[in-house]
């Protein structure tokens, strides 16, 4: 494949990043990639790897004369990396990022950057419980969805051209406003991933009651909670900052649906129980149809490293 980028930068060299740098070295995406870590430790772990054709020392080193420079650090540090990068930018780059929340990171990160660079955020919606620059494969993009969200005045070609390195990486993409993205991602990812934290903690308290029982018993629908509570702690207090009203809006409503259950139980109303897990049911098969998930048992997961973190 011809390279879409001649320089590509990675700014942060975590799961995202580290898997976005395998699939476009699998897709010949890029003619460079250069990487930086804030940690030493995490910038010697990728030289070890061969994680980037170049790590450097400083985010500027490792931007200067990138066409495309990705931000893939947590959604809190957004702000504070842009303003750092902003000086050692080239004229004409186009600075997307990966962050699981865009309307903070665009308010974060857009007052920083230099006349005469784009910027297209974006995010990919694929991850898995794992972090870190030892995470990251190649396939984890595959068949799932990017979403581009242009700023006011984004330039067409800038996204058209990051839309054919997300296509390139595998991935479906979408165009999508940046606060229907993040309702859209509020009922999707961040309302469950909350609601998971709970349940496990839930059983926690429990543990101590029954001993070990909860976890030798795990296999019974907890166990896919824990996999999604495993999910990195500094993402994840970042995402529910930054994406405050929207996650609270949905958590309202889960509460309703719940006391409405809790009644049905409560009241023996069979019924409401069997029509409303009958709808799910449904919703289910659907997500499976569009390629989202497979049919197999275990969820689809056995054997892989996850792929729906997010
Ligand atoms: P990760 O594996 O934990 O890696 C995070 C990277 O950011 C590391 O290189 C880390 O550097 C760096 N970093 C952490 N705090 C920083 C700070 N305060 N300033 C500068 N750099 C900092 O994270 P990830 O899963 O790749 O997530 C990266 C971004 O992708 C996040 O914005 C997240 O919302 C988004 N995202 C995540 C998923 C998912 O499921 N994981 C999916 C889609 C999008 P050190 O290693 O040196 O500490």
């Amino acid at each position: 494949m011809t390279p879409v980028y001649d320089r590509v930068a990675l700014i942060g060299l975590g799961l995202i990043a580290s898997s976005m740098f395998w699939a476009i070295k699998r897709a010949g995406l890029a003619a460079e990639v250069t990487g930086y870590a804030r940690s030493a430790e995490t910038r010697e772990t990728a030289r070890r790897i061969g994680l980037c054709d170049r790590v450097c020392d400083s985010a500027a080193d490792a931007v200067a004369g990138a066409d495309l420079v990705v931000l893939a650090v947590p959604v809190g540090a957004m702000g504070a990396v842009a303003a750092d990068i902003a000086p050692a930018l080239k004229l004409g780059a186009t600075v997307t990022d990966v962050g699981s929340v865009k309307r903070h990171v665009i308010d974060a990160v857009a007052p920083h950057l230099p006349e005469g660079v784009h910027f297209v955020p974006g995010h990919p919606l694929a991850g898995t419980e794992h972090s870190g620059p030892e995470s990251g494969f190649a396939e984890l993009f595959d068949n799932r969805w990017c979403l581009l969200v242009p700023v006011e005045g984004s330039d067409d070609a800038a996204v058209d051209r990051l839309r054919a390195l997300w296509e390139g990486i595998g991935s479906n993409v979408d165009v999508m406003d940046a606060d229907h993205h993040d309702l859209v991602l509020a009922v999707t990812s961040h309302a469950p991933h909350l609601i998971a934290y709970t349940m496990v903690g839930v059983a926690d308290d429990l543990r101590r009651v029954t001993d070990s029982e909860v976890i030798k018993y795990s296999a019974a629908g907890f166990r896919d909670f824990t996999r999604i509570a495993a999910s990195d702690p500094t993402m994840w207090r970042d995402v529910f900052l930054t994406n405050k009203d929207a996650t609270l809006e949905i958590l309202g409503r889960f509460t309703e649906e719940l006391f409405a259950l809790q009644r049905a139980i409560r009241t023996g109303d069979g019924d409401m129980l069997f029509d409303y897990f009958t709808h799910t049911r449904a919703i289910r098969r659907g997500i499976v149809e569009a390629g989202q998930d497979t049919a197999a048992p275990d969820f689809g997961r056995v054997g892989t490293s996850g792929g729906a973190a997010e």
